[in-house]
């Protein structure tokens, strides 16, 4: 309670200026975190830390892996001691209620990436991008079998649709181009055009369609995945602990004369001291770090669970683009109508997972921040999702309404066609691309006085895509801090790692939201971006 009301006070001193403050304090729930993960939703140790190796800021996606991948690849006759803060419950910010997408869309983001970096380096964000198919699937099949189940991380079908002929035109020949100067990942799309598309994809209107194979398109449950990774690491890593319901209220750097730690990062239950702080934060994350400010913002978007209707095929039972047939794993759509809708199919119980809509804004909750994932989701995106899908799909595909569903027990889930639809946070950055690296002291505002090794670290900034960012981008950050710790001065980028998703001065320096304006793509945030322009 006292914790709560802590969390209250600071959200409404701090959330409506450019400083996004800390997260509301009772979060909507999403059909993804319901039942919760009782091993560590809550989870807290007898007594905080009070000296680490290493403080994370963040218990999502990002957090995860970063705590996974320096404790698995770290020392192992001496692990690092890390300790997670989390404000709320575990893994309740945008990782728990995401889409579950783990598809990139290579054609476009190739061709935008090579506006704004050389052609090399744009084809090493793509692939980066893809590679996360197999990273996260990899890494779900290294949970128990308990985990392994509950991640249901997949391949799926994957259909990119278009509904205007300009569109169509404009992403195949993005899809010819990428096929010439990056064909690894060029070979796995196809293009269809009007007739093959409709038959295929069961969509009506679409104009053209492009379909990606398994190797570059995937789904899992991301709230139930990340859970269990952090279960495991609790289980295994003594050195390890989760602390939720604890944000990290304040840092500072200290003059500690043992050389062993840098920072001081004050919590509702008390102070850990530490060398290194990484924050996975998301759209948070310039709260502590105010050179941040305004580079990373954050957008609310929207999600929903629904059921699609009883005369949509069951996955694996879809009209095939291969000569394997359709995946029992299920299909997954991006649908790009003005902005990106998009749906992945379930394999067990056939739900739709649904989200989108976001160009719609009512304004009449005009009250709610953009920070904001506990008010109700804005009038007019909630009835587009709720009413979009037979719409898509077209009423004669659609059929009747699904009655096999077995009745929900918990109030979290809705009796109707529409099982939940809730909102969930997400950061951006100006320049459209994440930040990853050690923050310069000029951005954090803290020098490091004593300690041999250490700093602040950050990965973040995805843009509604970081099912195909954060894993490895984590995985890259924790390779640059253990080689920090090794005592490498000037620590190495992993060799497969886009060089110009680090974060430094040079690119805090130029990055602003005119530049976004010209390089607009239509993405999960394009929506909040168009406001953000508009103001
Ligand atoms: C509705 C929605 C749909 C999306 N769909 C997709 C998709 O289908 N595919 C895709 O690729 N991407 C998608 N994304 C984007 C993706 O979910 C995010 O990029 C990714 O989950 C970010 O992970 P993260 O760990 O960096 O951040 P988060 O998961 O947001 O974790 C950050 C955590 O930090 C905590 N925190 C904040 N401040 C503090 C503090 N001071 N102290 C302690 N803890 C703090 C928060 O409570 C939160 O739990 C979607 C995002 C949203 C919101």
């Amino acid at each position: 309670m006292i914790k709560s009301l802590v969390l209250i006070v600071l959200h409404t001193l701090t959330v409506h200026g450019a400083d996004p403050g800390f997260p509301v304090a009772n979060p909507s729930i999403s059909y993804w975190q319901t039942p919760p993960n009782i091993d560590v939703a809550d989870r807290q140790s007898h007594q905080l830390p009070v000296e680490v190796d290493v403080v994370i800021i963040g218990s999502g996606m990002t957090g995860t892996s970063i705590a996974r991948h320096l404790l698995n690849e770290g020392r192992q006759d001496q692990p690092l001691r890390i300790a997670m803060l989390e404000a709320r419950q575990a893994c309740s910010g945008a990782t728990g209620r995401n889409g579950g997408h783990i598809r990139p869309s290579s054609y476009s983001e190739y061709a935008e990436a090579k506006e704004v970096v050389s052609q090399a380096e744009a084809a090493a964000i793509t692939r980066l991008r893809a590679a996360h198919v197999d990273a996260l699937i990899s890494a779900a099949n290294e949970l128990d079998d308990a985990g392994r189940e509950a991640a249901e991380a997949r391949p799926v079908d994957s259909i990119d649709a278009f509904f205007d002929e300009g569109s169509y035109i404009r992403a195949a020949a993005q899809l010819d181009v990428l096929k010439k100067e990056v064909p690894d990942i060029g070979s796995q799309w196809t293009s269809w055009g009007q007739e093959d598309a409709r038959k295929i994809s069961l969509l009506p209107q679409a104009s053209g369609i492009l379909t990606g194979t398994p190797k570059i398109a995937g789904a899992l449950w991301p709230y139930r995945f990340v859970t269990h990774t952090l279960k495991a690491l609790l289980d295994k890593y003594p050195t390890f602990s989760l602390d939720t319901h604890t944000p990290a209220l304040n840092i500072s750097s200290i003059d500690d004369r043992s050389g062993r730690t840098n920072f001081e990062v004050a919590t509702p239950r008390g102070i850990i001291k530490t060398r290194h702080i990484v924050h996975a934060a998301n759209a948070w994350i310039p709260h502590h770090v105010p050179g941040l400010d305004g580079k990373i913002s954050g957008g609310r978007l929207h999600m929903s669970a629904q059921l699609g209707g009883a005369g949509l095929p069951k996955a694996g039972a879809w009209p095939s683009y291969t000569s394997n047939g359709s995946l029992l794993t299920g299909r997954a759509w991006s649908l790009f109508r003005g902005n990106l809708d998009y749906i992945v199919q379930m394999p067990k119980n056939g739900e739709y997972m649904f989200g989108g809509g976001e160009g719609l804004r009512s304004g009449g909750n005009g009250t709610v921040s953009e920070l904001d994932d506990s008010a109700p989701p804005d009038h007019d995106t909630a009835s587009y999702l709720n009413g979009a899908l037979p719409n898509y799909f077209g009423y004669a595909n659609w059929g009747t309404e699904r009655t096999d569903f077995p009745q929900p027990t918990d109030p979290n889930v809705w009796r109707g066609r529409t099982k939940c639809i809730w909102t969930g946070i997400e950061g951006g950055s100006t320049d459209g691309r994440p930040f990853v690296g050690k923050i310069p002291t000029s951005a954090t505002r803290r020098q490091v006085k004593n300690a041999t090794a250490g700093a602040e670290w950050i990965s973040a900034a995805y843009d509604g895509e970081g099912m195909c960012f954060a894993w490895l981008c984590g995985q890259a950050l924790s390779a640059m801090m253990l080689d920090s710790e090794a005592g490498v001065k000037n620590h190495s980028v992993p060799d497969w790692f886009p060089k110009s998703l680090e974060i430094t001065e040079a690119r805090l320096r130029n990055s602003n939201t005119a530049k976004r304006a010209l390089r607009m793509r239509r993405g999960r945030m394009s929506g909040f971006w168009d406001r953000i322009l508009r103001e």
